[in-house]
């Protein structure tokens, strides 16, 4: 099937990548959020990238224009029903994620598409809630999304392979290359990524390191090119947390038990980056170790 218009809902760090890349690459994009201000940011994010593009000679200025005027905002969800594919890339929790596709649903098109980016959640069981099991799948891109090669493409139980291609066909058109994933807790990527995030933020709680040896550590002892705490901020505590959760109760298995001092950052609201501080503090000019 051709698909020409995209649906993006959630325009935090991972949906305006998407909207980046899938503008670039040809498709018109409808983005929303529920507030104005992350619509703004989003876009004058992906303008700011898409310059640095055009200065590094990745793009022409011509194919930046032409995107960006592909890029359309709004703030009201069930805009996106008149989409040929929609990507779902909101807050990683289930009923944030419920609630999207409940409101969404009766104004799809019957041959809509329905996507989640989530990093951990079962899409069987995402899937089972809609009206269409057999289009829903797992479309799980990696960040920084115009910079990372994967998406992994997860099939529900009931995924049927028309809606496979679909999506594939997305990948390829977007340049990218996709690693197929069955649907069991957080994937490939999180299943294996996730426990060594979890287990430095343990080194660290155990006092075995503090957050400056634990990242050299890695990155020299291992070849990382950023270490586990450094990646842990960059792609959101809160989102670690959520995908160690989701491991822990899907797998039933104590190995994957969250660490408490993980849970305490996300507690006090130092979620990394997008706060500007977690395991680093990133309101001066250097990020500064915060233990
Ligand atoms: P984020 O916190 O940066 O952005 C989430 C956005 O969703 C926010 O702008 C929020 O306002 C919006 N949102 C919340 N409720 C909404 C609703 N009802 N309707 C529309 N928008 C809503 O989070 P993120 O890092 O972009 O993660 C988004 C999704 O992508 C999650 O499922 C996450 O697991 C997944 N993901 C994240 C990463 C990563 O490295 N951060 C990588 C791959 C996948």
């Amino acid at each position: 099937m051709d698909i020409e218009k995209v649906g993006v809902v959630g325009a935090g760090q991972m949906g305006n990548g998407i909207a980046h890349v899938l503008a670039l690459a040809g498709y018109e994009v409808l983005l929303t959020d529920i507030g104005e201000e992350a619509l703004t940011a989003a876009v004058a994010l992906v303008d700011q990238n898409m310059t640095r593009q055009v200065a590094r000679d990745k793009i022409a200025q011509a194919e930046k224009d032409a995107a960006m005027a592909r890029i359309g905002t709004t703030l009201t969800l069930t805009d996106l029903g008149a989409t040929d594919l929609v990507i779902e890339a909101a807050t990683e929790r289930e009923t944030v994620k419920q609630a999207i596709f409940d409101e969404l649903l009766p104004h799809l098109l019957p041959h809509t598409i329905l996507t989640s980016n989530t990093s951990s959640i079962s899409i069987t069981r995402l899937a089972s809630r809609t009206d269409r099991p057999e289009r829903f799948m797992g479309f799980h891109f990696m960040n920084p999304v115009p910079v990372m090669q994967l998406v992994e493409l997860i099939r529900g139980i009931a995924t049927d392979d028309a809606t496979y291609r679909a999506c594939l066909g997305v990948v390829e058109k977007l340049g990218k290359t996709a690693a197929s994933a069955e649907d069991f807790p957080a994937f490939i990527v999180n299943r294996i990524l996730m426990p060594m995030i979890n287990e430095a933020v343990y080194t660290l709680y155990e006092g075995v390191g503090n957050v400056r040896s634990i990242d050299l550590a890695m990155k020299l002892g291992t070849n990382h090119p950023m270490g586990p705490l450094e990646l842990a901020d960059f792609i959101g505590l809160d989102t670690c947390l959520a995908i160690m959760n989701v491991l822990h109760e899907g797998l039933a298995d104590t190995k994957y038990r969250p660490c408490p001092l993980l849970t305490k950052y996300v507690e006090a609201g130092w979620l990394g980056r997008k706060t500007q501080r977690g395991f680093y503090d990133y309101r001066g000019e250097m990020p500064v170790p915060t233990r």
